[in-house]
């Protein structure tokens, strides 16, 4: 197994929206919690919110899925966003990104999943065949020494293409 994003940026306002819509990308999959929203925060940055409508304004499509189990964070979320949120979807498990293609009526190929973990979000974006494209954690300056720790393991699995 061997986890290969197609882009690392640093930050989700960091990704080239033109290179990605002149590779033929129409949608974007995000994950939720570290990606666009800080954990379990229910905030959205206004950075972030402005990108969001920035890439609707140039005609890319977006929906978020998540690993959160919450309901009720995801529905929050979903209000917050104005973008659909599937939640509890088992990433890497392909289940509800198909689920998510069928909604945004994309196939594979036109979409790109923007997470911030290797073996769940890139995993499994790229086992669909789709573009990936990893991030750094939202939160990568206030984590826990462990959880810093698992996180550099996982980088072990990745390689840029
Ligand atoms: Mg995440």
């Amino acid at each position: 197994m061997l986890v290969k994003p197609t882009r690392i940026v640093e930050h989700v306002t960091d990704i080239n929206l033109t290179e990605l819509w002149e590779s033929g990308v129409r949608g974007f999959i995000f994950d939720l919690d570290n990606t666009i929203m800080a954990p379990h925060t229910g905030i959205l940055e206004d950075n972030v919110s402005d990108w969001l409508k920035q890439i609707e304004a140039q005609g890319f499509k977006s929906i978020v899925v998540s690993n959160n189990p919450l309901r009720f964070y995801t529905e929050e979320a979903e209000k917050l966003l104005n973008i659909p949120v599937i939640g509890n979807a088992g990433k890497p498990r392909r289940k509800y990104l198909y689920r998510a293609l069928e909604i945004l009526n994309l196939k594979p190929e036109q979409i790109v999943v923007v997470g911030d973990r290797p073996l769940t979000d890139i995993w499994g974006g790229q086992r669909l065949g789709a573009k990936t494209i990893l991030v750094d954690p939202l939160t990568k300056h206030q984590e826990h020494v462990f959880v810093k720790f698992l996180r550099k393991l996982e980088r072990c699995f990745v390689h840029q293409s």
